[in-house]
């Protein structure tokens, strides 16, 4: 059966009523298909997690990722449980449980590895894993987080991981645009951009995507898909460059091919 990751940021799973409104956008995915869905924490935890360790003064690198990831468990819990009163066979996911090793350099920490072993165990007993973004577990056993935006690279590490056809990121904009529509009204969203393109738009600051995630999914020519959550537009396709030329030369149609995907399995970032 075929595999999609889909991520939903903060702003996406900020109220009850926002995560109940992905439950619905879960559901009709799961008709045909499997699903890996990785999570951010609810619009504001990890900035008020920050404040926390900030009040304290902390410079305690291990217990400042444990504070700051904890958010994600919260968003991951929630949404599981709602899956579940819908009779959805859902599993919640920390970043150790899969687990998502990463170097120990905390609060920008590198994934080196992901369990597939374990995740397609877990895809055949459920139908639905509900991941954390943002952490992991280094070799000692201690928690980790990416960098803050860090969701994208997670949801984009998995779906290289276990050979996902296409990742999913739903976010507050409906797609990725010339520039921030949040600040320039005038601002052109694109249908579909090379990993090239995107990867300059973020490495100069568009945090709609991390950029190491866009440096993933180029590395492993995985299709992302930057959507909205809540409009039911179509979403923002980034692609391989060379598929893109080709399809249209031989289609002449401009439409991607989503059968692609080479093999991560080590050493991800
Ligand atoms: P999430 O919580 O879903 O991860 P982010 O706040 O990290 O969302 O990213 C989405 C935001 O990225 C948008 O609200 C928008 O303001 C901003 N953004 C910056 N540059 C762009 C761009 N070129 N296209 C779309 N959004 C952009
Ligand atoms: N919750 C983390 C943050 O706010 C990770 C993420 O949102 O991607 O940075
Ligand atoms: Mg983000």
């Amino acid at each position: 059966m075929a595999l999609l990751v889909m991520k939903f940021g903060g702003t996406s799973v900020g109220s009850i009523d926002k995560i109940n409104n992905v439950a619905n956008i879960i559901e009709k995915q799961l008709i045909d298909k499997k699903l890996i869905v990785v999570l951010s924490a609810m619009s504001g935890v990890t900035n008020k997690m920050q404040e926390y360790i900030d009040e304290i003064e902390s410079n305690e690198i291990i217990e400042n990722d444990l504070i700051l990831t904890s958010g994600e468990a919260v968003s991951v819990g929630l949404l599981s449980a709602i899956l579940k009163k819908r009779n959805i066979k859902s599993i919640p996911l920390l970043g150790w449980q899969i687990p998502i090793i990463t170097d120990s350099n905390h609060q920008k920490a590198k994934i080196l590895n992901i369990d597939k072993v374990r995740i397609d165990k877990y895809l055949n007993d459920y139908d639905d894993l509900v991941v954390a973004g943002f952490q992991g577990v280094d070799v000692d056993g201690k928690i980790t987080s990416l960098g803050r935006g860090g969701s994208d690279t997670t949801a984009v590490a998995v779906a290289a991981a276990v050979d996902a056809y296409r990742c999913d990121i739903y976010t507050d904009v409906d797609g990725v645009y010339s520039t921030d529509p949040n600040l320039e009204p005038k601002a052109k969203k694109i249908d579909k951009l090379a990993f090239e393109e995107m990867l300059e738009m973020s490495s100069t600051g568009a945090k709609v995507l991390h950029t190491r995630s866009v440096e993933l999914a180029m590395k492993n020519n995985l299709t992302l898909q930057v959507l909205s959550s809540i409009t039911k537009e179509r979403g923002t396709l980034v692609v391989d460059e060379n598929k893109l030329i080709e399809k249209e030369i031989v289609s002449g149609v401009s439409s991607v091919s989503y059968t692609h995907l080479t093999l991560p399995t080590s050493d991800l970032v």
